[in-house]
């Protein structure tokens, strides 16, 4: 069997052989970019060089980066568990031109790469182009000899990338996997398209365009590539799987949690053993950068994944911290390709166990109370705003963990009174604070600060602040 290593491997390799410079991974906290929670795509290392602030000494280059989509503009944390295809961790496998070659060679090396060097039979693939791109859609017929049913015009911005409001832009070309008729889904473009039959695994970005104020739109003189494939779905698709949780490396965390809480890994707590695996890397990897748990910004989203992880576990019946005892699996399979995550191997087995160990205290008697009011909540019905924050105040449920523990039974959280509890919540504390006077102690102000800091960082998984974003 082709392992992710392997597959990692040979990637960088053909286009090393094609004159691009292999680049390490950037870290998953973006250098010099506040605008950016995580780094979630290849290209997010590069920016400078696309917008021709920054030189470097080449014009081509190809890297596996490491992508967490868990806040801001691409949030999959909802996705775990319920879909084949997503993770809040992944890596992105990509190629880039930084005004060298363009869509031809771009469109020849992926159709090249997948079909002789990976051997993916023809026939079970299909492409979609910008509805308005007849030079891609051209160059598909050209290149790889596909039909015109196979060509999908795709009139939405899913098929037309921005770097921002302004700035490069232009057309993108996606690649698909057919998984077959036993799946339900349909093809893109198509009502039923999110379903995990057909399977995005490549896209390719035309970076054709600069757009300035509003309307302004000039062809770049040195059009640029930049193109992302997600490792673990063509992993799925040469391991002969469907699903991205059963390839080697996932497989082998699931494992390990199946064997560290006796539960069956196919049985009923299948999802949880996903979002474990899925939660542990992550968690392992955004603390390997740098990122620890925290009540604020990338801590924050840190620690609710952490602590989503930490539900699903106890669910299982774990009594004692389990992830950290997941950690050796993680770098036996990772840890020769991301030697980071080794060298920070005692850091992350310490954080996990200490936070699981501080939030199981409250986890048991949370989830009580979840459970004694949700009885009460008719299917497809709402768990009241304040019982939300109660268990987010009292207990340190995150507003998600608590919206993904209901959802499991149908059920959802009352966000507007959710949120409404934490303004009444934010306003007391300043009313305490402009009375309390000189009395004012020190924990006052610590309990003040854990407040407005929690109101802050609420924001990551509202719609308003992702535009912030
Ligand atoms: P989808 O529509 O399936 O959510 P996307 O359009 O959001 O994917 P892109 O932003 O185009 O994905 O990213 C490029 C590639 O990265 C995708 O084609 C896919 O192979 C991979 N990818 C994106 N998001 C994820 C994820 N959450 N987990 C695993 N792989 C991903
Ligand atoms: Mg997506
Ligand atoms: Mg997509
Ligand atoms: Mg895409």
């Amino acid at each position: 069997m082709v392992t992710s290593n392997d597959i990692r491997a040979t990637f960088l390799n053909y286009f090393a052989r094609n004159g691009h410079q292999i680049v390490p991974s950037a870290p998953l906290v973006p250098r010099n970019d506040p605008t950016l929670l995580f780094t979630n795509a290849g290209m997010v290392p590069f920016k400078s060089v696309f917008t021709g602030q920054e030189k470097r000494p080449y014009v081509r280059a190809t890297s596996a980066q490491k992508c967490v989509r868990a806040g801001g503009k691409h949030n999959d944390l909802d996705n775990v568990g319920y879909t084949a295809r997503h993770h809040t961790f992944f890596e992105m496998l990509g190629n880039f031109s930084f005004g060298d070659y363009f869509k031809e060679q771009a469109i020849f090396h992926a159709w090249t790469l997948l079909t002789k060097d990976f051997g993916l039979p023809k026939d079970k693939l299909l492409v979609t182009v910008y509805h308005t791109d007849d030079e891609a859609a051209a160059l598909w017929k050209k290149i790889a000899g596909l039909s015109d049913e196979k060509i999908i015009r795709i009139p939405t911005d899913d098929n037309f990338w921005r770097m921002g409001d302004t700035g490069p832009c232009g057309p993108c070309s996606e690649i698909f996997y057919d998984h077959g008729d036993k799946i339900a889904g349909g093809p893109p473009g198509s009502p039923d398209e999110d379903g995990d039959r057909f399977i995005e695994i490549w896209n390719l970005v035309f970076m054709q365009y600069e757009e300035g104020p509003p309307g302004t739109r000039t062809p770049l003189p040195r059009p640029s590539i930049d193109t992302g494939m997600g490792l673990e779905r063509f992993a799925a698709i040469l391991q002969g799987k469907h699903d991205n949780y059963d390839t080697d490396t996932l497989r082998a965390l699931i494992l390990a949690s199946s064997e560290a809480t006796g539960q069956d890994p196919d049985g009923q707590f299948r999802v949880s053993h996903r979002v474990v695996a899925d939660h542990l890397r992550s968690s392992a990897f955004l603390m390997a950068d740098g990122v620890l748990p925290s009540n604020e910004g990338r801590g924050y989203v840190l620690r609710r994944i952490m602590r989503r992880a930490m539900r699903h576990a106890h669910m299982m019946g774990a009594k004692e911290p389990l992830m950290h005892r997941l950690v050796p699996a993680l770098t036996r399979q990772m840890g020769q390709a991301y030697p980071e995550l080794n060298q920070a191997e005692a850091l992350i087995t310490e954080t996990l166990q200490l936070e699981e160990a501080r939030f199981r205290s409250l986890l048991d008697r949370g989830i009580s109370l979840l459970r004694e009011e949700s009885e009460t909540i008719p299917a497809g019905g709402s768990l009241p705003g304040a019982v939300a924050f109660k268990l987010y105040d009292t207990y340190g449920f995150p507003l998600d963990l608590t919206q993904d523990a209901l959802r499991e039974e149908g059920k959802a959280v009352d966000v507007d009174g959710f949120n409404a509890a934490m303004a009444e919540q934010k306003a007391r504390a300043r009313a305490a604070w402009a009375g309390s006077g000189e009395a004012a102690t020190e924990s006052v102000w610590f309990e003040l600060e854990q407040q407005i800091g929690a109101t802050e960082f609420l924001g990551y998984s509202t719609e308003t602040a992702e535009a912030a974003i």
